[in-house]
């Protein structure tokens, strides 16, 4: 791809250049060289990007059903057709393993999910005699993180353009190549100019523009809960419909009746998911005192089939940090660790030994943590997960549950109906059990993991409110 300057953003249907002049270094994180700048977006700039949404909405707030439906198969074509490009943005800005193919393909399903809830959503309901209608908020306000920028961004806006509205979308300036490609793709789908609006630029600038307008009645954030608390004073005196998608220190309960090299592996495939930059990672993997020794044993073992690496090598499943900064955060919480008496099982500070460039960090796992540790209550971002006993099930929820976060949790066990039991007392938005999933459940946070649902029919809901009309 070679060094490259993207010096556009996308207004009212065109590419145009920023009035904003700041440039800002983009990285190759698996090897930290600069491969690019990007030239951010300012206030003004944004401003432009509100007035065209605002313009737009009147139309597009009045599509049928059919319309949208339309509208959302195109982008989903015209970002599957840039897939190999959108791999490559990923695996070299934000050093995504090859084998993480999934970071482009669920954006691609993103839009399929939106298409599939829409096809059946009720936008006119029954309550008493009342006739209640599902309308648009208006404009929303789309901020993201460079954890997945492809797939937020497809989410977001699929979401917000399904529920008739219009849409200011301003992704992590961390991201601004992959968003690049994707923008590209989405302008290809040839959706009226206005109606999806993107403005790469900083949080404090772009970011704050978008959370103080007037004219953008929603919000949807994915982020820290750092700037989420400052979004949601932001909003306060306009009164804006919020959905925030926060942070996680999400626990893996493994029973006592698990097999403790499969539960382990599942355990340990959560915690380091995405190089564990996910704010659904599971990093507290919660073991019972009386199989302590083995679970200790089977982690070690398995950590082989967790290699770091280049993300170019097929055979890489951690590969770096996205940026020195993350590096240096990591490196804090694996010396903490130690301080604090934790016992390291695996990594430990430093770079691994045949990775000397980029932002690699050596996978680490804690043993003896207790949960009052700062590596067992802080969102860490990174490869360092933390293991810790419980004495029977009650201990094992107390643990899990004892925690500012609640975005997600894992229970693994040879008996459903146990882990399902045990799932139900989790306090989060999401529980896997065995590895569960399903794309189309609601996903947010309890806690301060944040506020609102993304995803199917409840993520939908978010970007509508209700009319009722009483004859
Ligand atoms: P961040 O909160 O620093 O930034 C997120 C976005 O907000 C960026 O686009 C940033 O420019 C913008 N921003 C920053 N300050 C702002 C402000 N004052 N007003 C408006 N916008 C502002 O997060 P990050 O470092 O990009 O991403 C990592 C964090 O995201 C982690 O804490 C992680 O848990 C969280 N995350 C949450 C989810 C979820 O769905 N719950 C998913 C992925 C990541």
């Amino acid at each position: 791809m070679g060094t490259k300057l993207i010096d556009k953003i996308y207004i009212d249907g065109a590419f145009v250049t920023p009035h904003g002049t700041e440039l800002f270094d983009l990285y190759n994180p698996a090897t930290g060289q600069v491969i690019g700048q990007v030239q951010l977006a300012d206030e003004v700039d944004t401003q432009a990007a509100v007035t065209a949404a605002k313009a737009a909405l009147p139309a597009w707030s009045r599509t049928t059903r059919e319309e949208r439906i339309d509208a959302l198969r195109r982008l989903r074509d015209a970002v599957a057709a840039r897939r190999e490009a959108l791999l490559q943005a990923v695996r070299l800005e934000y050093g995504a393993p090859v084998r993480n193919e999934w970071m482009v393909d669920s954006a691609i399903g993103a839009f399929e999910g939106m298409i599939k809830t829409l096809e059946t959503f009720a936008f006119t309901r029954q309550a008493g005699n009342a006739v209640v209608e599902m309308v648009p908020v208006g404009v929303a306000g789309l901020i993201t993180p460079w954890n997945s920028d492809m797939f937020f961004i497809a989410d977001k806006m699929a979401t917000a353009l399904a529920g008739g509205n219009t849409v200011v979308m301003k992704p992590s300036e961390m991201s601004a190549t992959q968003t690049w490609v994707m923008t590209e793709a989405l302008h290809e789908a040839g959706l009226p100019a206005g109606v999806f609006n993107i403005v790469t630029g900083r949080g404090d600038v772009v970011g704050t523009t978008i959370t103080r307008h007037p004219d953008v009645p929603k919000i949807s954030f994915t982020g820290s809960t750092s700037v989420g608390k400052a979004i949601f004073r932001d909003s306060a005196d306009l009164m804006k419909s919020l959905t925030l998608e926060l942070g996680g220190k999400s626990p893996s309960i493994i029973l006592d009746d698990a097999d403790m090299n499969t539960a382990m592996f599942g355990a340990l495939s959560s915690g380091f998911v995405n190089s564990s930059q996910a704010c659904v990672a599971g990093t507290r993997i919660l073991v019972p005192e009386s199989r302590y020794d083995e679970a200790l044993k089977a982690a070690v073992e398995q950590m082989s089939r967790f290699p770091v690496g280049d993300p170019a090598d097929p055979a890489t499943v951690i590969g770096p940090m996205v940026s020195q900064k993350q590096w240096e955060r990591v490196q804090g919480y694996i010396l903490r660790g130690i301080e604090e008496g934790a016992r390291l099982l695996a990594g430990g500070p430093g770079k691994p030994e045949d990775l000397p460039n980029g932002y690699f960090v050596r996978p680490t796992l804690f043993a003896d943590v207790t949960n009052d540790m700062a590596i067992a209550r802080e969102e860490i971002f990174g490869p360092v997960l933390s293991i810790l006993t419980y004495t029977d099930e009650d201990h094992a929820i107390e643990i899990a549950n004892d925690t500012d976060y609640g975005l997600h949790g894992y229970v693994f066990s040879a008996d459903q109906e146990r882990a399902l039991r045990i799932a139900s007392r989790i306090e989060a938005g999401r529980v896997s059990i065995n590895g569960g999933y399903e794309p189309l459940s609601p996903f947010g946070g309890f806690k301060q993991s944040g506020i609102g649902r993304e995803y199917g029919s409840y993520g939908l809901e978010e970007f509508l409110q209700t009319r009722s009309l009483m004859v």
